[in-house]
């Protein structure tokens, strides 16, 4: 027997990336929304990890705040020549904010983080380590949800089994939009045209290697969640049909099976008419089938709606957002056309 066989260790490389020294190492973005008493906090934490990666970028994107986060920002952007800024003519959401900010990122990664320091800056230099290691998508994973109340960890729960079991895409349970990832991947995310869009599911559709990092998700720094729960119930929805059309299908199964519900129901009357002589009686068995077949019908059409209304929304090509002003950080290019459009 060839003894050599049993004598290699595999070994991965420790660092498989090295860093291109003439450009910004990592960019962050940050969505904001009435933020305005964490803005402070989160620069200060995010620029002392950050000095130790390297050269790095910090944008925010106002996504049309009406407290003073647009005025704490242009402040910070004043002193810190470091740091871009978006500002958004309304309130588009945080799926456009985040979006906006990845269509302007020029750093060879990425990261996302929210402005409630509940994504503790911290995280990112494991997250940039495991990036030199060859990971191109590093996705930050909450280690326990058990501060988090038990309703919302009841609906996420259906929503990941959902999203997972009809999307077809691996979407691993408990992470958020805090990731960092690799300049290619960005690009790629640049390249998808669709006005509804759920970012964290579009990066873990695009493949690539991913890599989980455990963190504890820390509550608020301060102020209120901005999601309630039909927010919430909202995007959830956006997300299923944004990246799957198998509710339709799910429609099509409910249609049969309340049609193999009334044959049945119309086999058993024949049934008892003709070999028992039992007349069919009862105004509540054709009252509560005629509802059944109804309610299936309403729920068909309105799940039909659901995706006419987002083809037209398509269709419509109107920008993901829309900018009224823009601070560059300095040295790097502008990017993006006024309108959000790639
Ligand atoms: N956010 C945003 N636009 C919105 C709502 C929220 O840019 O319409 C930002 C918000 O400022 C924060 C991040 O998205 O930085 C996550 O929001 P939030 O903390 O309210 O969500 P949660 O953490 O409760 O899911
Ligand atoms: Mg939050």
């Amino acid at each position: 027997m060839d003894s050599r066989r049993h004598n290699f260790r595999l070994v991965r490389p420790k660092s498989t990336r090295e860093l291109d020294t003439g450009r910004v190492a990592i960019s962050v973005v940050v969505p904001v929304y009435n933020e305005e008493t964490n803005l402070n906090p989160l620069y200060e934490r995010l620029s002392r990890v950050l000095t130790k990666i390297g050269s790095f970028e910090i944008l925010f994107v106002d996504d049309g705040s009406t407290d003073n986060s647009a005025s704490i920002i242009r402040a910070l952007s004043a002193e810190d020549h470091r740091i871009g800024a978006f500002f958004f003519s309304r309130n588009f959401g945080h799926e456009a904010a985040t979006s906006c900010g990845l269509h302007n990122a020029s750093g060879q990664t990425v990261a996302i983080i929210d402005a409630d320091l509940q994504d503790p800056p911290e995280v990112l230099l494991e997250m940039y380590e495991q990036w030199k290691n060859g990971y191109d998508v590093v996705y930050g994973q909450r280690r326990s949800r058990k501060n988090e109340p038990l309703n919302v960890r009841f609906t996420s729960s259906i929503f990941y089994y959902a999203f997972r079991a009809l999307s077809k895409v691996n979407m691993p349970v408990n992470t958020g939009d805090f990731r960092l990832m690799d300049e290619k991947v960005v690009a790629s995310f640049k390249e998808f045209p669709e006005r509804n869009r759920y970012v964290r599911g579009l990066t873990f559709w695009s493949g690539y290697r991913q890599k989980a990092v455990l963190f504890d998700r820390d509550k608020r720094f301060s102020g209120k969640t901005k999601y309630n729960f039909f927010k919430r119930a909202n995007l959830a929805f956006d997300a299923i049909c944004g990246i799957s059309g198998a509710p339709l299908r799910l429609a099509t199964l409910a249609g049969f099976a309340a049609t193999l519900l009334s044959l049945t129901i119309a086999a058993h009357v024949v049934y008892a008419k003709f070999i028992h002589n039992i007349p069919f009686q009862g105004y509540a068995l054709l009252t509560s089938g005629l509802f059944l077949i109804g309610g299936v019908q309403l729920f068909t059409l309105g799940l039909l709606g659901e995706y006419v209304g987002r083809i037209y929304r398509e269709v419509q090509q109107r920008p993901l957002y829309v900018l009224k002003e823009r601070l560059c950080p300095k040295g790097s290019q502008p990017t993006l056309e006024k309108t959000g459009h790639k």
